[in-house]
């Protein structure tokens, strides 16, 4: 069955468009902050203009319940992060203990909604954007939330969206842009300056190697293309950390799709996880 949206009430706090980004993840928050507050309460909250401290979110989710008060196509205020609101969509969740197995039941329909959408968007807490404990109760269970999205309720799902859209045929996913400058690639540690394995400071590529919250090197972009492969079905773990596992994936994943086989991820092997059909 389809989940019903209500899109009565809609945010006055959004920016218009995506300053010319692209979607490529969804972002999970609870309001937790706001215990006790009613679904409504939150709905209206996070709609209303104020003057400072203006927030929303593109959905409030409970058990059984979602409003839509952003656009997807438009920027949510939501991850106290510019660029993460503008790839981000974003959802707030009823933070209340005794009904979170079923809040994350009416979340995992609307993720594989999302998904038959956008293509195979990974799953982020606010937290991994923003200093922040949010989304609280709900931080370690994403992986689960993952699971159930990919499950039986998104099976559900894809088929509405398959009716609802007919026959338009499925959008062939794009490739985000190779994040390292010309020369450079993901490959191992023991290699060159252009080598980014994540493990170690590059001052090279600065914006792409980065601190992590456990205070460790990794890289953001390498990190993306591991969850691309694993929603692929790899076994491959997402640490932005290129080691034996990593390389052993990149030489298969090359043999299979007759790239260059040399082990190393550069701008062919980055954008085939993509656009190349999984089987
Ligand atoms: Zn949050």
């Amino acid at each position: 069955m389809a989940l019903s949206i209500d899109t009565s009430i809609r945010s006055r706090n959004y920016a218009r468009g995506r300053g010319g980004h692209r979607i490529r993840h969804i972002t999970i928050h609870y309001w937790g902050t706001w215990v006790g507050q009613s679904h409504e309460g939150i709905v209206e909250w996070l709609s209303k203009w104020r003057l400072r401290g203006r927030t929303s979110a593109h959905y409030v989710v409970s058990p059984g319940k979602v409003s839509q008060i952003v656009s997807e196509a438009d920027t949510a205020w939501a991850n106290g992060n510019r660029t993460a609101n503008q790839e981000s969509i974003t959802i707030e969740l009823c933070p209340d203990p005794a009904r979170a197995d079923a809040t994350l039941v009416t979340c995992a329909q609307l993720i594989a909604e999302i998904r038959a959408r956008h293509g195979d968007l990974p799953l982020y807490p606010h937290k991994h954007w923003y200093n922040t404990d949010c989304p609280g109760l709900f931080t370690n269970r994403l992986d689960e939330l993952d699971r159930m999205a990919r499950g039986r309720v998104a099976r559900a799902a894809r088929s509405v969206a398959a009716a609802t859209a007919a026959s338009k045929p499925a959008p062939n996913l794009t490739a985000p842009a190779f994040p390292l400058p010309s020369g450079f690639y993901y490959g191992p540690r023991r290699g060159p300056a252009q080598s980014v394995s994540g493990h170690v400071r590059n001052t090279r590529v600065p914006s792409d190697v980065v601190i992590s919250r456990w205070n460790a090197w990794y890289s953001k972009g390498l990190k993306l293309w591991q969850e691309r492969m694993k929603a692929r079905g790899w076994k491959i773990t997402p640490d932005g950390l290129y080691g034996p596992e990593t390389e052993r994936v990149v030489r298969q994943f090359q043999r299979n799709k007759h790239l260059v086989v040399d082990g190393k991820i550069g701008p062919a092997t980055w954008a085939a996880v993509w656009t190349e059909p999984v089987k």
